[in-house]
C-alpha cells in the first residue's frame, strides 16, 4: 500500500494525504488504559479503484515499544 500499489486489487490508484482534514480533526489513536499512555498518529492510504483503505503509523518511533507494552500481543 505504501509503495503505491493496492494489495486488494493491484491497482496503482493509491492516494495518501498526511495533512488531510482527517488528521486535523483528530486521527489520534489514544489508548486510555492506566498503564499505557500511547498517542499514535495515523496516515490514511486509500485506493480509488476498489475503495480499500489502510492506515499507517506516521512515526515509527511511536510504536517501537509496542511489543513490550501491556495488552499488545503479536498477531499470529
Ligand atoms: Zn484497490
Amino acid at each position: 500500500m505504501k509503495s503505491g500499489k493496492c494489495p486488494m486489487c493491484n491497482s496503482n490508484e493509491v492516494y495518501s494525504n498526511s495533512e488531510s482534514e482527517f488528521r486535523a480533526s483528530g486521527d489520534i489513536v489514544q489508548l486510555s488504559d492506566i498503564d499505557n499512555e500511547l498517542q499514535i498518529y495515523l496516515i490514511p492510504y486509500i485506493c480509488t479503484n476498489c475503495g480499500f483503505a489502510a492506515m499507517f503509523v506516521a512515526d515509527m518511533d511511536d510504536v517501537k515499544d509496542l511489543p513490550e507494552t501491556d495488552g499488545w500481543k503479536k498477531v499470529k
